[in-house]
């Protein structure tokens, strides 16, 4: 039976990744959209997790909800990164396959693989080496639902796809500068400095580490197409293949924005793992790869942004 008809549980789909996910699977006709925001069904609480999976047995699961946040908001609230994550995505994954799911694709992240990967990082350099610590407790968390797929498929054969998005950004993040990632965290900087007629921005950091970032769509479309042509139980990177540094991320960031002054870097603090970048051979090999380019990416978010989020 083709995705197009199927009921279809979108997890999280009011946050970044869910709601492009959402716009994608409408633009390919899907109809049959089950849709819960957190205050309907806290994806937390094992038992409502339980009676909305009995009552609505949807066909195919997107499972884009997880807490997430920045490099500070993960170091300041481990509990929150590691339980929630965890319970939600135990909840999640074990309803959908006791009620009769056929397929379920589960969004990780890249920050699973160790600090010092090989770089671009293959699927095969998880658990090879220590984790970041700045974002352990989340990554602890996706590394158990990847694991949690797998064994589903091993035990109960069920269709358990894990994908790893690099850095996500595009309409619907988050742009509070305490929480968010560093790309929102700067257009924000940056806009903000420039109608107040500041000097200086200031960056966090030395500037060096290097980041890979893959606007939502296309992360959305991956999704789509993975979802209809993979059925794997090796997870699957998503990115752009490309990587740059958050010097130069500032500085792209400030031309878009259209900010004169200069950048001061903060090293006060931290830098996070020194580079993030996937290997992205296993999805361009499955027929699949990235189309927005960063810099239309970002301008396009810095639109989004001055008509919605300030
Ligand atoms: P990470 O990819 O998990 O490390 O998470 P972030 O997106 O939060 O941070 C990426 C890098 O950008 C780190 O080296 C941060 O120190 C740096 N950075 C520079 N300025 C900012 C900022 O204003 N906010 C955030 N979140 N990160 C920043």
């Amino acid at each position: 039976m083709s995705a197009q008809n199927a009921r279809i549980f979108v997890a999280g789909h009011r946050g970044l990744a869910g709601s492009a996910i959402v716009r994608r699977l409408q633009a390919a006709g899907c109809a049959n959209l089950i849709l819960r925001t957190s205050a309907e069904l806290d994806l937390r609480d094992q038992a409502a997790v339980e009676r909305f999976f009995a009552e609505t047995r949807p066909e195919i699961v997107v499972l884009a909800a997880a807490k997430v946040g920045g490099i500070l908001a993960n170091d300041s609230y481990p509990v929150d990164f590691l339980r929630d994550n965890l319970q939600i995505q135990t909840n999640v994954i074990d309803g959908s396959y006791r009620h009769g799911a056929r397929k379920l694709l589960f969004l990780g992240s890249s920050c699973i693989y160790p600090k010092f990967a090989p770089q671009p990082m293959p699927e095969s350099c998880l658990l090879t080496g220590p984790l970041e610590p700045t974002n352990e407790w989340y990554a602890v968390a996706k590394i158990a639902g990847i694991k949690l797929c797998q064994a589903y498929r091993r035990q109960y054969g069920f269709d358990a796809v894990a994908l790893m998005p690099t850095n996500l950004y595009g309409p619907g993040d988050n742009f509070d500068l305490q929480t968010s990632h560093v790309l929102p965290a700067l257009l924000r900087k940056f806009h903000e400095a420039k109608a107040r007629g500041d000097r200086e921005v200031v960056v966090w950091g030395t500037g060096t580490p290097r980041r890979e970032f893959l606007h939502v769509d296309d992360l959305a479309d991956a999704c789509w197409y993975l979802l209809n042509n993979y059925q794997g139980y090796e997870p699957v990177n998503v990115g752009t293949g490309q990587d740059i540094s958050i010097g130069e991320l500032a500085a792209l960031i400030g031309e878009i924005v259209g900010f004169q002054g200069e950048l001061r870097f903060d090293t006060s603090k931290p830098d996070g793992t020194p580079r993030k970048l996937l290997d992205v051979t296993r999805l361009s090999s499955l027929g699949w790869q990235a189309r927005i380019e960063l810099r239309a990416g970002i301008a396009a978010t810095y639109s989004w942004f001055t008509a919605n989020a300030r």
